[in-house]
């Protein structure tokens, strides 16, 4: 790949003492989230320290998304993502997987509720009438069989009305169709959000949950109020 002038690449340092090729990985449109390459760093590093040995072409799990290790001229490994789009494609870099995870991180943080991943490469249901919606509602079911690769997300307009039929949508996809819904989907089964032009509201078990002072949703709702 061709790196940009924001590109910026880490590599870690604890995985050649295991007799593993260090890993390098590059965040094509520089860091968005200070200091986020700590959390793909430890992963690696703290995974090789348990014995987990990486090549080319093996796939790499974080949280909710697939990496997958390309080898690099320069002998250490690569990590490439998937491009959300119709046809498989790959590229060296690992900037919307990162970034998705910490925000999907800092709203669980926000409003105090466990990190649940959806399993890798899961679908949601998504119903016709929320795709042209300015407010639309998640809601998450316990999703049953974790080999069905269903998330238990169920997304649709916020009216209340027969929604439209439901179609079965990709996580990834989700990530270029209505990106600021993707920070949410680590909320556990139980969880509905409601999304609106302003603030998004969190509910969980049929409560409330009011984001923690200072947090991640509450600026983010502060901001979208003031806009
Ligand atoms: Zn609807």
């Amino acid at each position: 790949m061709s790196d940009g002038p924001a590109s910026i690449t880490f590599v870690t340092s604890r995985c050649r003492v295991h007799g593993q090729p260090e890993v390098t990985i590059t965040f094509a449109d520089g860091l968005l989230v200070p200091d986020s390459e700590r959390l793909l760093l430890g992963h690696l590093e703290e995974s090789v320290a348990r014995g987990a040995r990486f090549s080319a072409g093996q796939t790499l799990a974080l949280g909710g998304q697939v990496l997958r290790f390309t080898a690099r001229a320069d002998g250490t490994l690569g990590l490439e993502e998937q491009v959300p789009a119709p046809t498989e494609q790959w590229i060296e870099a690992v900037d919307r997987s990162v970034r998705e995870v910490m925000l999907q991180k800092f709203i669980c943080e926000s409003v105090g509720l466990p990190l649940t991943f959806p399993p890798p490469r899961a679908s949601l249901l998504v119903a016709r009438c929320a795709q042209d919606a300015d407010a639309v509602t998640l809601t998450r079911v316990d999703a049953g069989d974790p080999k069905a690769d269903l998330s238990g997300w169920q997304l649709s307009c916020a009216e209340e009305h027969q929604h439209d039929e439901r179609f079965v949508l990709p996580v990834l996809a989700l990530s270029a169709l209505k990106p600021a819904l993707v920070p949410f989907l680590a909320l556990p089964p139980g969880t509905v959000v409601l999304v609106t032009p302003g603030p998004a509201h969190v509910f969980f078990e049929g409560e409330q949950r009011q984001p923690l002072p200072g947090s991640f949703l509450a600026k983010r709702n502060e901001r979208a109020q003031r806009s």
